[in-house]
């Protein structure tokens, strides 16, 4: 079936892979690193790799959460942002593992920025991101587009927002934020 597809919707497909070694995997990330020619070349072995490693985490973290009762959501490592970029550019611009690794590098950007994370690990997802041929830089609108959209997004709960944040590569954590520390975040550092 991959051979079946053209190298945009690989590489939106390997947006969600890279998310996978983001939440939880610091050895497949790396892995990443030094296969991304390979795997778009559609090296077997690489892609047997990749494809068990991604359904094999999946299955970990959707067993361990059986009830959506909260670690799951590291599955939505990049969403947030990804899912208002594909509203706002009404689902025509970007694929969706491409708003998903702008809302990746988005997110990466804000980790470091409030010292949850250091900025090498934000550089080097971003550096993988880019290696993947993937987009990393937030269309240009206005940042209260991006708040209102943020806002309606169905992962918000009870009027706070919960983003996904990283602590490193291969480990990430929700965090509850306001509307208003995402707004200040916004101009300075996304
Ligand atoms: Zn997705």
């Amino acid at each position: 079936m991959l051979k079946t597809l053209d190298i945009r919707e690989l590489r939106t497909g390997m947006a969600e892979v890279i998310k996978y070694s983001v939440i939880q995997d610091r050895d497949f990330f790396y892995f990443l690193q030094n296969n991304i020619a390979s795997a778009y070349a559609l090296d077997e072995t690489i892609l047997f790799r990749i494809i068990k490693t991604c359904c094999t985490i999946k299955a970990a973290i959707t067993a361990q959460d059986e009830h959506e009762s909260g670690l799951r959501a590291i599955l939505n490592f990049g969403h947030t942002l990804g899912h208002a970029i594909e509203t706002l550019t009404g689902y025509s611009r970007f694929r969706h593992g491409e708003a998903v690794a702008i809302g990746m590098a988005a997110a990466a950007r804000l980790s470091a920025a409030w010292g949850y994370c250091t900025q090498d690990a934000c550089n080097n997802l971003i550096t993988l991101l880019e290696a993947a041929g993937l987009p990393v830089q937030l269309p240009s609108m206005e940042r209260d587009s991006y708040l209102a959209a943020i806002q309606k997004d169905k992962k918000r709960e009870r009027g706070a927002l919960r983003m996904v944040l990283m602590k490193n590569i291969g480990e990430v954590f929700v965090e509850e934020i306001t509307v208003e520390k995402l707004a200040s975040a916004f101009k300075n550092y996304i």
